[in-house]
């Protein structure tokens, strides 16, 4: 086992492997195997991206009501308080979606 560079994002690599552990680039081959263990990585790195876009818009909600508190709930509400939450609240519908939409697609190989 020798130690050879991958083409495509220069990282130090085994010429034993198919794919590049860091980019995900096909070196050899590409069998089934590799293919669905490209796939399932990428799935991974998508669920980790959604699961982080979700605690974020949670955070800006959070952020935004405590924003709010401060202003002494106070009507009107502070404008900036109501663009956090609003935006916080989307990006959580929109993560939530786009996991619910990740999960539909493993159980469908
Ligand atoms: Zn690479």
């Amino acid at each position: 086992m020798a130690i050879t560079t991958c083409p495509d994002c220069k990282k130090r690599i085994s010429d034993q492997v198919n794919v590049c552990p860091h980019c995900d680039a096909v070196l050899g081959e590409l069998t089934e195997e590799n293919l669905a263990r490209i796939r399932q990585r990428r799935w991974s790195k998508r669920v980790y991206l959604a699961k982080n876009l979700t605690y974020l818009g949670m955070t800006l909600v959070i952020v935004g009501a405590i924003w709010w508190w401060m202003a002494g709930w106070r009507s009107p509400v502070p404008q900036g308080a109501v663009f956090l939450i609003a935006l916080g609240f989307l990006g959580y519908l929109v993560s939530r979606g786009w996991l619910f939409w990740l999960r539909l697609k493993r159980n469908r190989p």
